[in-house]
This record gives C-alpha cells, sequence and structure tokens, in this order.
C-alpha cells in the first residue's frame, strides 16, 4: 500500500467528471488499498478516486468502525433534507453549511465487481452525498450556503454552548 497525494482546490482534475470503473482486476485493488491508507492517514471520512488525481467512479469512505468502498456508485433514492457543516481533504482549513439529503440510498459494486447497496442517513448520508458529487466534478464550496474559516467555527461552536 502506498499513500497517495491529494488534489488540492483549483487542480482541475477535481472538475472532470469520472469515468466508470469496468475492470476488476488487481490494480484496481490496489488502488482502492491506497485510497484507504490515504483517508485514513489524512483523517478524513471519506476520499473520491478524481482527489488523489484519477478520474474514476471510485469512493471510499468510514462508516463508524467499517470501511466502505463503492465503485461506480448511484444515488437511487434520496429524502428529507438536513443542513449541517462539512469539510473536504481538497480544501484544509475551509468549511461550509451545506444542504444535504437526510436520507440515501446508492447502488454500486464492491472490488470484486458484485452488485452492492448501501443506504444511510445523517452524517453517513451526507458523506455518500458528498463523495458522489466529486465524481460528477461537483465540489462542496458550489453548494454552500456559508462558507467558514476554523476561525469562525470555533467561534460558532462557542455561541451554540452559550
Ligand atoms: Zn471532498
Amino acid at each position: 500500500m502506498a499513500l497517495r497525494n491529494i488534489r488540492r482546490q483549483g487542480d482541475p482534475v477535481l472538475r472532470k467528471k469520472a469515468v466508470p470503473v469496468t475492470r476488476f482486476n488487481e490494480q484496481l485493488h490496489r488502488l482502492l488499498d491506497d485510497m484507504v491508507e490515504t483517508m485514513i492517514k489524512a483523517q478524513g471520512a471519506g476520499l473520491a478516486a478524481p482527489q488523489i488525481g484519477i478520474s474514476k467512479k471510485i469512493i471510499v469512505l468510514r462508516d463508524e468502525d467499517k470501511i466502505l468502498e463503492i465503485i461506480n456508485p448511484e444515488i437511487t433514492e434520496s429524502e428529507g433534507e438536513s443542513i449541517d457543516i462539512e469539510g473536504c481533504l481538497s480544501f484544509p482549513g475551509l468549511y461550509g453549511e451545506v444542504p444535504r439529503s437526510a436520507r440515501v440510498a446508492v447502488s454500486g459494486q464492491d472490488r470484486g465487481g458484485r452488485e452492492i447497496r448501501v443506504s444511510g442517513e445523517g452524517f453517513l448520508a451526507r458523506v455518500l452525498q458528498h463523495e458522489i458529487d466529486h465524481l460528477h466534478g461537483i465540489l462542496f464550496v458550489d453548494r454552500a450556503v456559508r462558507l467558514y474559516t476554523p476561525e469562525e467555527l470555533q467561534n460558532l461552536a462557542r455561541k451554540d454552548k452559550s
């Protein structure tokens, strides 16, 4: 396994539409292992392949202590609405208030090419939508209704407590 470089805001690969994966081979498995390692090292909740410069439909994410890998993910159902703060490994030090669906169901494939279905709500639903957006060249700043620096976020948390 190897750590990959995370592409930052302004890198054109983040705006490209990713292509579907057709070969479920050793090369894909190595890429998935690297993505998981890179996500964990960066303390991210999820990572999409374009974020390491690979314009393919692949996402990995953490669901509590479980790792999810979804190849060619598509949102098949979405329901409700939720606004919360999120960030992105490609935008260090920036946070935004982003409206998302509260619950989603996603279909895709596992690393062996078998059909899988993942459904989630709350934080998991948010991460799924954020990562799938990356595959369409959409970034959280496009959807954010407000952006925050870390200092502003801290002030906000302080206000919430008082
Ligand atoms: Zn992101």
